[in-house]
């Protein structure tokens, strides 16, 4: 494989999906190495099949609004890969979802599934609408016209959807109730369902959790632990809510959180009432940041900034992509920070992540730090399958279990001769062998 020569061919055939590019070049710089080492991948075009998607689906999503007025926003679906199970990743309504942003997480999504040991491929959806200030009938009648034009794509065995940005469980409720409607059966074809109609226990919270037993795992591997720890965490959205309480549970500080406004920084550390507090802003569809400075008055916002100007042990960038950039590493590093775990997809700019590496900072990269979110999503679907609920506390011991076995395969492939270990690698290594494989069984479709 010639990294540099596959870029210029997808550079040439995808011009301006920056976002992909990024995520593609990430993979195979990774991977080059164990991927000349077996001619097998290179006589089957594992690489050149691997990077495009199956199937990319388009369509225009028409609603109205609650003053009658027509809108059109565009919908899409990646259907990235299904080598080792049926399609799998979630669903993103943001101003800022284009194909490029697609195609780049339904690409991270197949590693990521891969490394959970769960039979899940990767896929990706959403569309450009922006659910902030609508009005809950506007959002429902938007995800009922969203389904009408997917619904026929979809399937427990073909294509299992999930949340994302601006999707949570309000909006899974009224897409799989069109699907529903659509095809008559009660069908696990959604992850992240409401409780009480298949959503597996846990499954709300996984995702940052994962990212601290991750961290935890990290830590682990050099003798220490999070106890006593000082954490900064970006966004305050389901993934950063997930992670601030299980920081607390074992013992962590935490001293930030943040929205596109800036960030909050509370010396006091953010924990048990602070956080109901900023659940119910959320809930109200409010700003977080500014409410929380005035209700508690140690905590300061700092407008237009970044939490990673913070002194810290542990960040967890949880909110969007790209939120953590050369300058905010460099600030990281100089502060003495010593493990970064990934909430988010891809919140590091890979100028930052050379830093990391660089400064043999233990980083955790999103595609196995925060797979815990969909790792129970693959056990919602098992539930579901068996029509049976396992009790929160079973669904949480599965999810920490999958968590270290994530850590140990991204340790096996990105140990180097230090004993420092490059987890992103790793995770590219190890997450791409079981893909390819599989593909190579299945042979040239
Ligand atoms: P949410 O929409 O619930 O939360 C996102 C949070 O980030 C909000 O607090 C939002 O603030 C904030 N935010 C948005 N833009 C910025 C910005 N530019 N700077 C700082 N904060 C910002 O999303 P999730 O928590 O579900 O997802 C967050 C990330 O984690 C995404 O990258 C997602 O792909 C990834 N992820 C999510 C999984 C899940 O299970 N939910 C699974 C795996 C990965 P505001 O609301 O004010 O806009």
């Amino acid at each position: 494989m010639n990294v540099d020569k596959l870029m210029i061919d997808l550079e040439k055939k995808h011009p301006g999906e920056v976002e992909y590019l990024q995520a593609v070049k990430e993979v195979l710089e990774s991977i080059e190495e164990v991927y000349n080492q077996n001619p097998q991948f290179e006589a089957a075009g594992i690489i050149e099949r691997l990077v495009e998607p199956d199937k990319i689906i388009t369509f225009k999503v028409p609603w109205v609004d609650d003053q009658g007025k027509a809108h059109v926003n565009l919908g899409y679906r990646v259907q990235f890969n299904n080598a080792i199970g049926p399609y799998k990743g979630g669903i993103r309504f943001h101003p800022s979802v284009n194909l490029s942003s697609l195609k780049f997480l339904g690409f991270e999504q197949i590693f990521k599934n891969s490394l959970t040991t769960l039979p899940m491929g990767g896929a990706k959806g959403g569309s450009d609408f922006n659910p902030k200030g609508k009005s809950q009938q506007e959002i429902m009648r938007f995800c009922h016209s969203f389904m009408l034009q997917l619904w026929k794509n979809l399937g427990p065995d073909t294509d299992v959807p999930a949340g994302d940005i601006g999707v949570g469980g309000r909006e899974v409720g009224y897409m799989f109730g069109m699907h529903k409607k659509l095809t008559g059966e009660h069908t696990g074809v959604f992850t992240g369902k409401g409780r009480n109609w298949g959503g597996s226990l846990i499954r709300p919270e996984a995702t940052g959790f994962g990212a601290v037993y991750f961290a935890q795992e990290m830590l682990k591997a050099q003798g220490e632990t999070l106890e006593g720890k000082i954490a900064t965490v970006s966004g305050f959205g389901n993934v950063s809510w997930g992670a601030i309480r299980k920081l607390n549970q074992l013992g962590a500080k935490v001293m930030t959180i943040s929205g596109p406004d800036g960030y909050i920084y509370d010396p006091d550390g953010i924990s048990g009432e602070k956080i109901d507090y900023l659940l119910e802003l959320r809930a109200s569809n409010q700003d977080i940041a500014k409410p929380y400075s005035y209700e508690f008055s140690n905590a300061q916002f700092h407008e237009g900034k970044r939490p990673w100007e913070v002194k810290c042990d542990l960040a967890f960038p949880c909110a969007i992509q790209n939120e953590l950039d050369e300058n905010d590493a460099k600030n990281l590093v100089k502060n003495g920070c010593k493990v970064v775990s990934e909430g988010a997809n891809m919140p590091c700019v890979p100028e930052a992540i050379d830093i990391f590496l660089e400064n043999k900072v233990l980083y955790g990269p999103g595609k196995a730090a925060n797979a815990g979110g969909v790792a129970t999503s693959g056990l919602e679907q098992t539930q579901n399958a068996m029509k049976l609920s396992w009790p929160a506390e079973e669904v949480e011991e599965k999810l920490r279990q999958i968590m270290i076995n994530i850590h140990d395969a991204c340790a096996k492939y990105g140990k180097e001769s230090d004993g420092y270990i490059n987890y992103m690698k790793g995770a590219n290594i190890a997450g791409f062998i079981k893909v390819a494989n599989a593909m190579l069984d299945q042979g040239v479709i």
